[in-house]
């Protein structure tokens, strides 16, 4: 299948952002603590499970629009520079912009 690009801005290191790594880093080890208990494994599983998304959000990234089918809830982490759409399926690559910039309409190609 072939590549479409997406052009998505880099987002600032922001307090959004800090919060998530404090609550990321709580949900694991409290997910940690559950695993130690034995009988806590399976909550403890589901825990860190619960934990990825606040990781992801602090680590930063971008929502985009998939250029295919414009399903617009597609999400990419920093410096990820491929990604699939999660309902067509189409391979995208995505070009980041610094956040100052602003995306200028003619672009040649
Ligand atoms: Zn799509």
């Amino acid at each position: 299948m072939e590549y479409k690009t997406v052009t998505v801005e880099k987002k600032r290191f922001g307090i959004a952002r800090i919060i998530s790594l404090f609550i990321g880093i709580f949900t694991m080890l409290a997910a940690v603590l559950l695993f130690i208990t034995i009988i806590g494994i399976l909550p403890g599983l589901g825990l860190s499970f619960l934990s990825l998304p606040f990781f992801a959000v602090a680590l930063g990234g971008a929502r985009y629009e998939c250029p295919n089918c414009g399903f617009n809830k597609n999400f990419v982490t920093t410096g990820k520079v491929n990604d699939s759409c999660r309902r067509c399926k189409q391979n995208i690559a995505v070009d980041w912009i610094q956040p100052h910039k602003k995306k200028r309409a003619n672009v040649p190609h």
